[in-house]
């Protein structure tokens, strides 16, 4: 899933190409992607771009009046075309969400690969009635040491569980919270309330810092193979830690897993799979 970095970088690399720029046409190819009906998609027929802008993981289309509102979920990213695609739209088949074509010949795509369609499109004209955003917490980068202290200090949870509420800092999945706990030297298992706020913190702005480093500069395409270049540990499972050498371990969970450094993160102590002790239970 695209995080704080992959969709900063995007936001960079489509600004110069898109603001100024006019729709010609938006198509949706997949049904299950736009969640709103009023305004029609039709709507952005001939309006001009005016923003393009992050919030939270989602990228914002702005235009005088509305709001194109991109959620990508797991597998969702965007294509990026200098010439539009000659040639109908076909529904309901591969990949391809959405295309917006462009007066000046370019077009972008929304894709979601794989059978699973959980990306989500809205068209708004106010951000307030997309209620993932309505809801939003503060931004992972923008949390002050004080407001993340105050955070940590009333939560029980999980320190992992805590850094993905969107609702409680925006901008981090999976991927991003597995790096910034092995920058910090934390268990995910770790209670949210005994964490040092001040090394999170750091280990925040380190980790997202890097990447956003790493990937701005790069089209769409590049940026996700990028991205799991400047991984340490997530998706790294049996390989070594780049810090200590330890072997990279995982815990699953019935959809996904997480990755730490048993040396770095958890005293040499190994956690438990969540997803055999439910069978073995
Ligand atoms: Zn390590």
């Amino acid at each position: 899933m695209p995080e704080l970095p992959e969709v900063d970088a995007l936001v960079d690399f489509l600004r110069p190409r898109l603001i100024g720029d006019f729709v010609t046409r938006a198509d949706i190819a997949e049904l299950s992607l736009l969640k709103t009906v009023d305004p029609s998609i039709d709507a952005l027929a001939g309006l001009e771009i005016t923003e393009v802008a992050r919030r939270g993981k989602a990228l914002i289309i702005g235009f005088d009046g509305l709001d194109l509102v991109c959620r990508f979920a797991r597998m969702g990213w965007l294509t990026w075309h200098d010439t539009a695609p000659s040639g109908p739209i076909r529904m309901g088949r591969g990949p391809l969400g959405m295309r917006v074509r462009l007066a000046s010949g370019a077009a972008v795509d929304l894709i979601e690969p794989g059978s699973k369609k959980n990306a989500a499109v809205a068209l708004v004209r106010d951000l307030s009635e997309v209620p993932a955003l309505a809801s939003l917490g503060p931004g992972a980068l923008s949390l002050t040491v004080d407001e993340l202290a105050a955070v940590l200090s009333e939560s029980t949870s999980r320190i992992k569980t805590v850094l993905e509420d969107q609702r409680i800092i925006s901008g981090l999945g999976n991927a991003y919270t597995d790096e910034i706990l092995h920058a910090a030297r934390l268990s995910p298992f770790a209670t949210a309330k005994t964490v040092d706020p001040q090394a999170l913190h750091t280990a925040i702005h380190e980790v997202l810092d890097a990447a956003r480093t790493a990937l701005i500069g790069l089209p769409p395409a590049g940026i996700k193979t990028a991205k799991k270049r400047g991984f340490s540990v997530h998706g790294r499972t049996g390989e070594t830690c780049p810090v200590c050498g330890e072997t990279i371990a995982e815990v699953s969970f019935a959809d996904k897993s997480l990755q730490y450094c048993p040396r770095c993160q958890t005293g040499g102590k190994k956690l438990s799979d969540r997803r055999m002790d439910r069978l073995l239970r």
